[in-house]
């Protein structure tokens, strides 16, 4: 998707508050008709799924409103940035189905224009160098039920602190000895407009600006002037920087400079995962999971290799909306919203995850037909392909019981089940081995069943899939579940950490799966459904000689079922 106008709000569609916003103000022209968005990410982690609600609003109303988008790197804290992270973001956002065009923006270069605007609110005495240091700013600075001090050095003059400022930028003094503050009240019922700090001392290196800077610029400052520089028109954020607006507002009126309009949502959380960078670097360098793209991630580079298509994350983003209030959304609905997805697009393809070696004693020894069976039947254009038959097959373990309880229509000792594509077949004999497990079943088929019904009329209550041990694969397929045990493992818990709900299951790794041969070929990240047993993908693990499959989803759609409950109470 590009940005060309998808007028995907077109019709009874209510718009959400924001696109409500924004339509008002094409309307009355308040910004020329222009809509220039931004989608600001800090380049300290990889995206997760909450960052796509954040990207999929921000593209999503500059492509409905014929407007831009800019992806800009708010790139002002040099200790934890990286360019790794500059370019898994580049690469997931573009992935996503969002374009920015050429040129991707970082807040560091913005850093001379910023530091010229610092000096202008010195010379009109709304800006000082404190040499409080941080501990005693933290004291001056009053609790929400108690007002701050003046800090001892709030009264310096403008050539006293130009100078101090010049000197800060020149490198003279030591991290941490002294900042630049906004000079503004200290009795603020609202603790961030009491004299926050725009600049402090920084001896670091800098991904971009190596060592040019060793003062920099804190987020309440630096945001508000990058949407300013780049003239954005809404400045979409989330719910927390709600008590941070007067301020945005503050700097852009002090300095009389283009001022946009900013409008919070309420973030994204999702039942059993936890979204914060900083949890999820935990995870990555604990060695919970194999890294930021470990299939069990809520990343969309963890997403991504568990087989989510960017449209399902698209469309998940779309449904949930936006609004004002904190909620936790229920993860089977990102399921749903991938399985619908992935219903359409999948191939379908036959897999034994856990194989049971049947043997059709009365098939040639040396015989392989080939079936024709549909590649989607959601899809006519998929066309079919052929898949081999011959006397040794697998089923599944599951799909046999040798004392079969009442509900259970399966495969039993005399009992006759269809094989999909192929034919009827009866279980005459069960094989076992010297401990008593089943390895084997002889069966007969019946050659007159092929690819059909019984000409006699007779049924069967069950249709298995199953792979032919002439020319099948193997595989290895990975089965994943919740990370957590826990719907929200970030409550807090006394004496616990969100560590300590880790699901110790989250990861089942299957060998010697039986693969049908059309997935020969397949390369990291295709998708198909496994017949009966799920979504998968195929891992990058996965080599000519070895292949490997991620299940990506169940094919059970527990929040269809949810629904349908709520409907019918
Ligand atoms: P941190 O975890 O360090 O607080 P962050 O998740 O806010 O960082 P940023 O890089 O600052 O990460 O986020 C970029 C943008 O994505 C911001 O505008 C932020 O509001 C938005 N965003 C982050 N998390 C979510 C979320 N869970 N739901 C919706 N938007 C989000
Ligand atoms: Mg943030």
């Amino acid at each position: 998707m590009t940005q060309e106008n998808t007028n995907q709000t077109a019709g009874p569609e209510r718009l959400d508050f924001i696109r409500q916003i924004v339509a008002d103000d094409c309307k009355t022209g308040k910004w020329d008709g222009r809509v220039l968005t931004r989608f600001p990410p800090e380049p300290n982690g990889y995206l997760h799924i909450g960052h796509a609600k954040s990207i999929c609003l921000n593209f999503g109303i500059a492509a409905e409103f014929g407007g831009r988008c800019n992806l800009r790197f708010d790139d002002t804290n040099p200790c934890k940035e990286e360019q790794e992270y500059v370019d898994s973001i580049i690469h997931d956002v573009r992935w996503l189905g969002w374009e920015f065009g050429e040129k991707t923006l970082f807040g560091s270069d913005y850093f001379e224009q910023m530091y010229l605007w610092a000096v202008d609110l010195i010379q009109k005495g709304k800006a000082y160098v404190c040499d409080l240091t941080a501990e005693e700013t933290r004291q001056y600075r009053g609790t929400l039920t108690q007002p701050g001090k003046d800090s001892p050095f709030r009264n310096r003059s403008v050539e006293e602190n130009l100078d101090l400022f010049s000197r800060m930028r020149a490198g003279e003094f030591g991290d941490g000895t002294r900042t630049l503050k906004a000079k503004i009240d200290m009795a603020h019922p609202n603790i961030n407009m009491r004299d926050p700090v725009m600049y402090r001392i920084l001896h670091a290196a800098h991904h971009r600006t190596g060592d040019d800077w060793c003062i920099y610029p804190m987020y309440d400052w630096a945001h508000g002037l990058e949407d300013s520089i780049e003239g954005i028109t809404h400045s979409i954020c989330t719910l927390e920087f709600e008590n941070h607006r007067p301020l945005y507002d503050w700097f852009l009126d002090a300095l009389g400079i283009y001022h946009p309009q900013q409008i919070e949502f309420a973030r994204l959380n999702l039942t059993y995962t936890v979204m914060s960078k900083r949890k999820l670097l935990r995870l990555v360098q604990d060695k919970f999971v194999r890294g930021w793209d470990d299939p069990r991630m809520p990343t969309l580079g963890g997403l991504r290799r568990r087989g989510y298509s960017p449209e399902a994350i698209r469309s998940f983003c779309k449904i949930i909306s936006v609004n004002k209030f904190n909620s936790t959304v229920d993860f089977a609905l990102l399921e749903h919203c991938l399985r619908e997805d992935l219903n359409r697009t999948s191939p379908r393809v036959m897999a034994v995850l856990r194989p049971l070696k049947v043997v059709l004693t009365n098939y040639p020894d040396d015989q392989v037909e080939w079936m024709e069976a549909v590649n989607n039947p959601e899809d006519p254009a998929a066309g079919t392909r052929n898949v081999p038959f011959s006397k040794v097959l697998y089923i599944e373990q599951d799909d046999f019981m040798e004392e079969p309880p009442k509900k259970f229509f399966r495969l039993a000792p005399g009992r006759e089940v269809r094989l999909r594509y192929a034919y009827f077949i009866r279980c005459d004999e069960v094989i076992k081995d010297a401990d008593g497990n089943i390895v084997e079943l002889r069966c007969t088929y019946d050659p007159a069943t092929r690819g059909g019904d019984a000409p006699d009329g007779r049924k069967v209550k069950a249709t298995l899939h199953w792979v032919a041990d002439a020319h099948a694969l193997d595989a290895e397929v990975r089965l994943y579940d919740h990370l957590f045990t826990k719907e929200d493992p970030e409550a807090v818990e006394e004496g616990k950490d969100f560590t300590d709900h880790l699901n110790t299951d989250s990861l089942q790794t299957l060998t010697g799966c039986k693969i049908e041969p059309s997935l020969k070929d397949t390369a990291p990240l295709d998708r198909c459904q496994f017949e009966r047993m799920g979504y998968f993908c195929t891992d990058p693990d996965s080599t000519a000689n070895k292949l490997v499959f991620n299940r990506t989803a169940t094919l059970k759609d527990t929040w269809a079922k949810i629904q349908k409950k709520e409907k019918s109470s």
